[in-house]
């Protein structure tokens, strides 16, 4: 019971902050307390209006099937799985390529030197982490962080296509050639895929489906090993998946 009222009273103090910073309500990552809870992650958030009533027990069976999951060999090693978290009625989705170290250790996506890098690519397109949701191809960290093989990726594939099925995000934002590759369904090189707006194949969406724009940079990690040649075009990119969110925003929301 005090549980509850101390969720709801955080719950105010969100709502107020966001009318008093922005003039209107974001989505919110409802329990704030729940996010210390390693592997129950994904589920926690509200539902939001738009996201149907749903998708905060889908997230949470699919955290679930994940935790027991023994679909491909990188279970053998893992210690925590990596489901992925974040908004429930996310802007963006980020989508990497598995878990590291730090990761694996924690059971949370981008939370290592990648992951903090990341955080600092959002302030500048109007974006902090609890409006975005983040995930990655293989929810089991490879051994010595090697790519994860083609095998492990397809065997992984579903619990990623399920998120973006509940997710329904505005814009999808792929981080490496591995993202890039595995969402697009394609072997073109990096070079190739970024600087321009995809559309999600068909075969991530339902039926009835919107349409979700794509875009693809740079890996954060690949970033911090070249600045000197890769901020730029990062950021080009950023410009692009920001110009995608006015865009596309609805009116609503400002
Ligand atoms: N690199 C990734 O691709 N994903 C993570 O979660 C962390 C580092
Ligand atoms: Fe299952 Fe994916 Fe982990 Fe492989 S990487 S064991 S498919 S959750």
């Amino acid at each position: 019971m005090n549980d509850e009222r101390y969720r709801a009273a955080w719950k105010a103090l969100d709502l107020l902050e966001d009318w008093l910073t922005t003039g209107y309500t974001h989505a919110h990552p409802e329990l704030i307390l729940e996010r210390t809870d390693a592997g129950v992650r994904a589920s926690a958030g509200a539902a939001a209006p738009s996201a149907g009533q749903d998708g905060p027990s889908l997230l949470a069976a699919l955290a679930a099937e994940v935790a027991a999951c023994v679909k491909c060999g990188l279970s053998a090693n893992r210690h925590a799985t990596v489901p992925g978290e974040g908004s429930r009625d996310p802007e963006v989705l980020f989508i990497g390529e598995g878990p590291g170290a730090e990761e694996d250790r924690t059971g949370r996506p981008f939370v290592g030197a990648a992951g903090k890098y990341l955080d600092t690519w959002l302030p500048p397109i109007g974006l902090v982490r609890d409006q975005c949701f983040i995930a990655n191809c293989v929810k089991c960290r490879p051994p010595q962080n090697r790519e994860p093989h083609p095998d492990e990726i397809g065997a992984c594939l579903p619990y990623l296509a399920r998120q973006i099925t509940i997710l329904k995000p505005r814009v999808i934002c792929c981080l490496g050639r591995i993202a890039a590759q595995t969402v697009l369904r394609t072997t073109a090189s990096l070079g190739e895929l970024r600087g321009r707006v995809h559309q999600l194949p068909r075969e991530f969406l339902q039926p009835d489906g919107a349409d979700i724009p794509v875009v693809v940079t740079y890996h954060p990690s690949a970033v911090l090993r070249d600045k000197a040649a890769l901020r730029k075009p990062v950021w080009d990119d950023l410009k692009l998946l920001k110009s995608l969110l006015e865009t596309t925003r609805p009116k609503a929301r400002g």
